[in-house]
């Protein structure tokens, strides 16, 4: 079942690519498989998968640690909502930090990247719905954070993420003021070639996504189906 979502929504983004006219390969899947076991992601691996994300840190360490995972070339994104006393247990092995809402956080991981001799690369979360409950930088303090996060040293600012709110009919709105951002980001970066990601859309809205120019899809459901917790 893992096996056929995957090329059913490896069809449906290269429709939507063709739509929007873009390049499939613009566009980046990240299998979103928190609470689902590592024989689901074993299968999704199995069925050409290489990039997964997590949102929980314990959940993730216990992925890494697996011994049926551990060997493989896997690409571990963190989609979530980090608390900065955990980033270092990600240091080493995280391949992308979605979701940095604080320069606080972008410090530790800054620090805790220098320990491990590397960069890392991360993505600040815009609360573009500006719904309380979730986490995520406005966007009128998006600009100012960004620039004292830019000169940190060991750590790759290289885009946005966001959640878009539950309402199919503001999600295009919202996705379209996601690119402005993106876009208003890229002309103010140091080096702006380095503003790449654009880490929208899943599995409810990413057709949209698509559309407004997403480069990274955080699809869950529609890949493992739905989560019991
Ligand atoms: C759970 C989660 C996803 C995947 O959501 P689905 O609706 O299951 O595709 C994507 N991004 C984040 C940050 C998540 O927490």
């Amino acid at each position: 079942m893992i096996a056929d979502n995957l090329k059913r929504i490896k069809a449906e983004i290269a429709e939507a690519c063709v739509r929007a006219g873009r390049a499939p390969e613009s566009v980046k899947l990240i299998a979103v498989s928190k609470t689902k076991p590592a024989s689901d992601v074993l299968k999704a691996y199995e069925a050409g998968q290489r990039v997964f994300g997590e949102n929980y840190v314990q959940e993730l360490l216990a992925k890494f640690a697996d011994a049926t995972l551990q060997n493989l070339p896997i690409e571990w994104h963190f989609v979530g909502h980090l608390q900065s006393n955990k980033a270092r247990y990600l240091a080493e092995k995280i391949a992308m930090i979605h979701g940095v809402d604080k320069l606080s956080l972008a410090e530790e991981i800054s620090k805790r990247a220098k320990q491990r001799n590397r960069s890392i690369p991360i993505l600040l979360e815009v609360n573009i719905s500006n719904e309380v409950t979730k986490h995520g930088l406005k966007p009128d303090a998006l600009f100012a954070e960004a620039e004292k996060i830019f000169p940190l040293p060991n750590i790759e600012l290289k885009g946005l993420m966001t959640i878009a709110s539950p309402d199919r009919e503001k999600v295009k709105s919202e996705f379209k003021e996601m690119r402005r951002l993106f876009e208003k980001l890229k002309s103010l970066a140091p080096k702006p070639d380095q503003i790449t990601e654009l880490s929208m859309g899943m599995s409810g809205d990413f057709d949209i996504a698509i559309e407004e120019g997403a480069t990274l899809l955080r699809l869950g459901t529609a890949i493992f189906g739905e989560r019991s917790k």
